[in-house]
């Protein structure tokens, strides 16, 4: 439990902050090294924590990036973190390019739930938003629900004259397949030009948008899968839809029950807020539990009540570099 009597037992993994797509609102001009690999967390320290999370209450575990994907070792990581006592769930967030020849194996050794960014079906709009090609994307969905995971859902990033036309279109994709869909808005996470006033699309405009095209029903259960957004089943496609109004929201961080380990290893109590712990001089200095716990417990003690997005944030490290 926080200081604001949240459960805090959800943790985002960043294992990478390498990416092989440019996200106009993420990394628009690529990936390029800041610290050397040996600031990474290897894999062995990326066990050490997750088990101290797990000692602390977390059950919940996530593995993100940057592109998880192009983490060579990450089956590795993957069958180590899923035989941990106390992890209840292990999840994959990816941009899906990679995913197609090794969601089968990902699935056998332990993984449970992916969750695939997916902004647009038009190749060109695709391209015009990551600066890569949606068919591998495609490819990794079709792969990942042959798999057999326990959930796969999409996401797709809100941008006004960019893709509100592409809503409906994945909405009847999402569906066809069985997905969820979820539409998040953009955040100031990174110093991107995209991020204006322009470009915001609030989730109560595509909320409408939908609603040209079908009827939309709130679900009882606000959450499903623990997940920020707010579900909604549309009554004739019976498509499920999830808004995550992590800007517009006012109830948005009062159900937060997340904190995020950055690749080279800090405790980010809030994605929205500049606070870290430094977490890989606790693993690198002493080798024990207690000291690591002890880490992830101050964190927890330290997440704010809120993000600071609306305050004018100004993002210190990009999203990659956080764990999305
Ligand atoms: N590379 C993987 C991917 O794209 O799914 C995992 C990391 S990515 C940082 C995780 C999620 O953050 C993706 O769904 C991405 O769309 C989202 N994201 C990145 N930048 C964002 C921003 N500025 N606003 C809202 N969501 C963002
Ligand atoms: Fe890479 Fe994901 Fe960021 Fe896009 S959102 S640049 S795929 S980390």
């Amino acid at each position: 439990m926080d200081a604001f009597g949240r459960t805090i037992d959800y943790l985002r993994i960043s294992v990478t902050e390498r990416c092989n797509e440019r996200c106009v609102y993420c990394m628009p001009s690529g990936y390029h090294p800041a610290g050397g690999r040996s600031e990474q967390l290897t894999r062995e320290e990326l066990v050490r924590v997750a088990e101290a999370a797990t000692g602390l209450g977390f059950r919940k575990f996530r593995l993100t990036g940057g592109e998880p994907l192009l983490r060579e070792d990450l089956p590795e990581i993957v069958r180590d973190l899923a035989r941990l006592p106390g992890v209840g769930c292990l999840g994959l967030s990816t941009n899906g390019v990679r995913l197609a020849p090794v969601a089968r194996q990902l699935r056998d050794d332990g993984l449970r739930t992916v969750n695939i960014s997916l902004d647009a079906l038009d190749p060109q709009i695709y391209r015009r938003i990551t600066g890569g090609e949606v068919a591998p994307v495609l490819a990794g969905i079709r792969v990942a629900l042959a798999a057999g995971f326990e959930q796969v859902k999409l996401n797709c990033v809100l941008m006004r004259g960019v893709n509100e036309g592409q809503i409906w279109p994945l909405i009847l994709f999402a569906s066809e397949h069985g997905l969820p869909l979820r539409l998040i808005e953009l955040m100031p996470v990174t110093t991107s030009t995209v991020l204006t006033d322009r470009n915001f699309l609030p989730v109560s405009e595509a909320m409408a948008l939908v609603g040209q095209h079908d009827e939309l029903e709130p679900q009882p259960d606000r959450h499903l899968g623990w997940g920020p957004a707010r579900y909604y089943r549309l009554r004739r496609t019976g498509a499920l839809v999830g808004f995550i109004g992590a800007i517009t929201d006012q109830h948005f961080c009062a159900t937060c029950n997340k904190m995020r380990l950055t690749a080279n290893g800090r405790v980010r109590p809030c994605l929205g807020d500049h606070g870290e712990l430094d977490l890989r001089a606790a693993l690198r200095s002493a080798n024990s539990a207690a000291a690591l716990r002890a880490v992830l417990a101050a964190a927890m003690a330290q997440k704010p009540k809120e993000h600071q997005f609306c305050a004018q944030y100004q993002p210190d490290r990009p999203m990659t570099a956080i764990g999305g």
